[in-house]
């Protein structure tokens, strides 16, 4: 799933997880306790907020901090995937087998949707680049199960833009043009040297083409091999 959100294996310090599940839930009994959680959120290395090591086993070297929260005590830990896959089940699962199902699942939309978010400004612009407009499709497609605009369900289409804007309630143009990109065509440039890295390389990249653009046009020698 390409670089970063990886998945860490976590030491199997029952005595030590059992006490820090506790500590941050409402319940005094374990069992009630590990099913006192969400799982929020994914953040890697580059985040300003992440930790090296898990809040539940103390394993050091994640690569990931998948956090957890509870909404009882309002706790957030940041964590191992292993250790959820072994100790939490997630709120409103009955079982380890369907906690872990339900985790796989949001991790996969998570991850969409930052890879979503990593080009929704520039889908959104005038004139997106081709790659940003096909990144955006896929991993939509990903979520909404299909980009045949009438066979989405209200409900998974309302989740969706939740997704890419989060409590921010979009204007009408931008949800227009949201699905003008998904379900519509719209113009897009071609880039000459996408890498189809992340945005901040990508903005940099552009920034320097401006540049030269601009130097190109004038200069003298542009204007006398035009005339
Ligand atoms: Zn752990």
């Amino acid at each position: 799933m390409g670089i970063g959100y990886e998945e860490t294996e976590c030491k199997n310090d029952f005595p030590l997880i059992r006490e820090n599940i506790l500590k941050n839930s409402s319940s005094n009994d374990y069992e009630k306790a590990r099913t006192e959680w969400d799982f929020e959120d994914i953040i890697d290395e580059k985040d300003t907020d992440f930790v090296e090591q898990c809040e539940l086993c103390n394993q050091v070297g994640l690569k990931s901090n998948y956090i957890i929260s509870n909404s009882l005590t309002s706790k957030k830990l940041k964590v191992g995937s292993s250790c959820i896959r072994r100790f939490i089940l997630l709120r409103g699962t009955t079982s380890q087998e369907e906690s872990n199902a339900l985790f796989d699942y949001k991790k996969k939309q998570l991850l969409n949707a930052k890879k979503i978010q990593a080009v929704l400004h520039e889908v959104l612009s005038d004139l997106p680049s081709t790659s940003a407009v096909v990144k955006f499709k896929s991993a939509s497609k990903d979520i909404l199960g299909t980009l045949d605009n009438k066979q989405i369900e209200p409900s998974k289409w309302k989740q969706y833009i939740n997704l890419l804007f989060g409590k921010y309630n979009p204007k009408k143009e931008v949800l227009d043009r949201v699905r003008m990109v998904l379900f519509g065509k719209v113009k897009t440039r071609k880039q000459k040297f996408d890498t189809g890295e992340e945005a901040g390389r990508w903005a940099n990249t552009m920034k320097v083409k401006k540049r030269v653009t601009t130097t190109l046009s004038d200069s003298e020698a542009y204007h006398s091999k035009i005339g």
